[in-house]
């Protein structure tokens, strides 16, 4: 009962009614009022759009106060969230919402061109915009919760970047051990005050630090659209403590104009996660005073695995730190065997906040998940102190004439050359050595740098079979939806298409 959602907002409500829960746009839901909003919604849901435990709802959305009273409805009724990425196109869109079986959607009168593309393509039972369905029903009556903590409650696309994005199916029990995770983590409490920048649809908006903060009784704050400018001025203007971000966000921010101006002094914890940071961006937030935290996340994780502390945030810059409270990890060679420190291994975890399964793949869901641990494809090392840094993806890894090569190792040799903005490097064939390095890189405005300068620097800092071939100049680097860097596509791209010197 307590690992349920609808349990710790009524509590909420209960101990604490007249705190700030949420704030967006000019709307201001203390607690109290939150939970009557949510129980409006429950029934609009329930009365209006008929629908009943287990069903999937999909929501197409920007950030804004309905997604979060919509996620807690959900809970209530035992219904099954699948947000729904607005970055992605209407085919890929159409694959998510017939994957899940939605039966209605829910969507912000904004996003109507783009529902009415979709449309076109799948059918739902019921659609409704937020705007129209929720203010015109009025019925306040609470429905009772017929959900278990441990039934599915949210299916999360993963992020794509290594193949077709999965559905992790996620339960209210996943969430509640996030959230007591990251409040151990941060040491939250009511007087937080939790920005949210990440966006909804993604398990990083949802889980850091939202309804961490919410458990705590803090005040969340949900800005709509990204812009910089306005996040810097809420972080002064709201007293902001903690906000979670990724490194392209925290890069975003230090480029703004407005940066230097802005007073960070109630910010007790920013955090980047969901891909390598650079070291040299947390060291600019650090030189700064500004207290920029590594942590590392997976969907599947609901999302947080590990998080620096305030003793180490400084200390060890580039680590992602130890994991968190309720929550084990082991580092495994091919056979499942622990590594020796320092050895590279895959990551491996095992806790309450583990996924339930990937939504109708029952084979992946078997080869990930083995004896209750989660096998992550990603590549780590700890250590001698047992804090955790991360080498890469699996299925990065280069192979050259039977090396390894971690492309991240490289890339953040790279990312120390000033001239460098952005870096990914990735393995090409090779007749010789089966595969070779290359670099695909982006340079700073008003810079200039030589392919040979580049690699000149590598060799006088890696081995050489580590040194990239060739590098590659682009303006912008690909991404995927999510804003990751797009390796899949840059492989496709120069895969045997690049001459090699
Ligand atoms: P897909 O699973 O569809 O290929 P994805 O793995 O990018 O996409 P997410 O669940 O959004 O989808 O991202 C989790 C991944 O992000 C992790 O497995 C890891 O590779 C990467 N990641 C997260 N935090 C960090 C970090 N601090 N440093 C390096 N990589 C990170
Ligand atoms: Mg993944």
């Amino acid at each position: 009962m307590e690992k349920s959602i609808t349990y710790w907002i009524r509590k909420r409500a209960y101990i604490t009614p007249n705190r700030v829960a949420l704030i967006g746009g000019d709307r201001e839901f203390t607690y109290q009022e939150l939970l009557q909003e949510i129980n409006r919604v429950a029934a609009f849901l329930h009365h209006k759009l008929l629908l009943h435990k287990g069903d999937r709802i999909a929501i197409l959305s920007q950030n804004r106060i309905e997604y979060f009273i919509t996620y807690f409805a959900t809970a209530q009724l035992g219904l099954v969230a699948v947000p729904l990425n607005i970055r992605l196109s209407t085919a890929e869109l159409a694959y998510q919402i017939e994957d899940s079986g939605a039966k209605a959607i829910l969507f912000e009168r904004e996003l109507e061109p783009l529902f009415n593309q979709l449309n076109q393509l799948v059918s739902f039972e019921s659609t409704h915009t937020f705007e129209d369905g929720y203010t015109l029903f009025q019925m306040e009556n609470p429905i009772s919760d017929s959900s278990s903590p441990n039934d599915p409650y949210i299916i999360c696309y993963t992020s794509g970047t290594t193949g077709k994005p999965k559905g992790a199916v996620l339960t209210q029990e996943n969430m509640f051990w996030n959230a007591l995770n990251n409040q151990y983590a941060l040491d939250l409490t009511s007087s937080d005050n939790c920005l949210v920048i990440l966006p909804l649809f993604h398990i990083g908006g949802i889980g850091l630090f939202a309804f961490p903060t919410f458990l705590s009784g803090g005040t969340v704050i949900v800005p709509g659209k990204f812009d910089p400018k306005q996040v810097l001025k809420i972080i002064d203007d709201l007293q902001v403590t903690v906000m979670m971000g990724v490194p392209t966000i925290f890069n975003a921010l230090l480029n703004e104009e407005t940066f230097h101006q802005t007073d960070f002094t109630s910010v007790r914890v920013f955090c980047s996660g969901g891909a390598p940071c650079p070291v040299e961006l947390i060291q600019e937030y650090h030189e700064k005073g500004i207290p920029l935290y590594q942590g590392f996340g997976m969907t599947e994780t609901s999302p947080t695995v590990f998080m620096l502390s305030k003793e180490d945030y400084k200390r060890k810059v580039g680590s992602i730190g130890k994991p968190v409270m309720f929550c084990d990890i082991d580092l495994v060679d091919d056979n499942g065997k622990s590594v020796k420190q320092g050895e590279v291994g895959e990551l491996v975890i095992r806790g309450g906040n583990i996924f339930k399964e990937y939504w109708g793949l029952p084979e992946k869901t078997a080869e990930a998940i083995i004896n209750g641990w989660f096998y992550t494809g990603d590549l780590a090392y700890k250590d001698k102190e047992g804090y955790i840094y991360i080498a890469g993806r699996k299925k990065d890894m280069i192979i050259s004439g039977g090396e390894n090569i971690y492309p991240l190792e490289v890339e953040q040799v790279i990312g120390e050359i000033k001239e460098i903005n952005e870096v990914a490097v990735i393995g090409i064939h090779d007749e010789k050595w089966g595969e070779v390095p290359i670099a695909i890189a982006s340079i700073r405005e008003g810079q200039s740098i030589l392919e040979e300068h580049i690699q000149n620097y590598c060799s006088s800092k890696l081995a050489k079979y580590k040194v990239p071939k060739r590098i590659i100049f682009l303006d912008e680097l690909p991404k995927n939806a999510t804003g990751k860097l797009d390796k899949k596509l840059m492989q496709q791209q120069y895969n045997k298409k690049v001459e090699l010197k």
